[in-house]
């Protein structure tokens, strides 16, 4: 197989530069016009692939893009999913204070070259190899890039799912951890919203008309803080916390925002309950909670295991080791696996820094993982 990691070496110059192509237009979570656009250039790509495109604008958030490749199969066979998005965490203007470049080590840096650009090249690459070497596949291939993974896939949930209804696999273009390693199990997560209401009162005049938000949300969070049980793995961090308008009133409102982390469905039902079913600690407070589970957790299941193996046998003849872990955070891998179609995630190109500000990729990385995807699309 060492001739398909040629293949991909003798490109990779003209690789780098679509991945510049495309960390160079920003598409910051909805930025609708920018996300339109970055779907009608991949589309375009895609199209000239004898890909079967088909958009799905979303207003407010971009365009979804799937692109549908029957590789001489009957459309209507289990397909391969590959998943991947378009948007990134990076505002407009990060450009300018961290541009695309190359360092002297071999770091490709740039905002959302690792999560995710650089794995939507590798896999309109992979196609392109099929095409061009004219290569077999088992099954026909979709490729599905959304517009709003990094804001919780709210639009894009449902052509997730739908399209996983009709895959044998799911292949996810999620970043790697560090060092090349991919995920066969991600955390559920929820997210909730709690509000105090209580009574405003002025502190000097009238202390005791009041009821303190401030201090029934107190009350709450450190319930909440209660519910963590890191040997399940379940976490409940309050991230947010505001309340009160002025030093001298009693503060009439407090609110606090809630991430929740499970590895089981059973855990995840029972937190939910727990924090929908908690009550006022002060008299005379109320208590608004909003929110729910947002992605269901992803076990590391027989089904994942397998399809790992069986990638980490296709790394060895392309000779290189391929590793897999657990990870707390969610993808869209989430939404698949949990209709229990086997799931693959973290197989973009291997990097750090993920939103945060030494977000690179090592760009020797390119051309195996480029292998890798190709022989995963022909061998399932
Ligand atoms: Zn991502």
């Amino acid at each position: 197989m060492s001739s398909l990691i040629n293949h991909f070496n003798a490109l990779q110059a003209s690789i780098l530069d679509s991945i510049r192509v495309l960390v160079e237009r920003e598409t910051t979570s909805r930025e609708e016009a920018r996300l339109n656009e970055i779907a009608d250039v991949v589309a375009r790509q895609l199209s000239d692939l004898s890909g079967k495109i088909e958009l799905t604008p979303q207003p407010g958030y971009g365009t979804h893009l799937r692109a549908r490749f029957d590789f001489g199969h009957d459309r209507s066979e289990p397909q391969v999913l590959v998943i991947g998005h378009l948007d990134t965490v990076w505002p407009v203007g990060t450009l300018d204070r961290m541009p695309f470049r190359l360092t002297p080590e071999g770091a490709a840096h740039g905002p959302g070259i690792f999560d995710m650009k650089s794995g939507i090249v590798i896999a309109v690459q992979a196609l392109n190899a099929i095409r061009t070497l004219s290569l077999q596949t088992k099954r026909p291939v979709t490729l599905l890039l959304t517009c709003d993974e990094e804001i919780g896939s709210k639009t894009s949930r449902p052509l997730v799912e739908e399209e996983a209804r009709r895959s044998a696999v799911a292949l996810v273009l999620e970043p790697p951890i560090t060092g090349g390693v991919v995920k066969t199990g991600r955390k559920g997560i929820g997210v909730f919203g709690i509000r105090a209401i209580g009574r405003a009162a002025h502190a000097g005049l009238d202390p005791r008309k009041g009821v303190n938000a401030n201090v029934e949300l107190s009350h709450q969070i450190l319930r909440l803080a209660a519910l963590n049980d890191h040997e399940r793995g379940v976490t409940v961090s309050v991230g947010v916390m505001n309340g009160g308008t002025a030093i001298n009133v009693v503060p009439a409102e407090a609110s606090a925002k809630v991430d929740v982390r499970f590895w089981t469905p059973e855990d995840g039902e029972r937190i939910v309950r727990e924090i929908r079913g908690l009550q006022p600690v002060l008299a005379d407070a109320q208590l608004e909670i909003t929110g729910g589970i947002n992605r269901p957790p992803m076990p590391r299941s027989e089904n994942n295991i397998a399809l790992y193996e069986h990638a980490r046998d296709l790394a060895a003849e392309l000779g290189f080791e391929l590793r897999d872990a657990v990870v707390g955070g969610g993808s869209d891998g989430n939404f698949t696996a949990a209709l229990g179609v086997p799931t693959l995630d973290g197989l973009g190109v291997d990097g750090a820094g993920a939103h945060a500000d030494h977000e690179h990729i090592i760009v020797s990385d390119i051309p195996r993982r480029a292998a890798l995807l190709t022989r995963l699309m022909q061998t399932l």
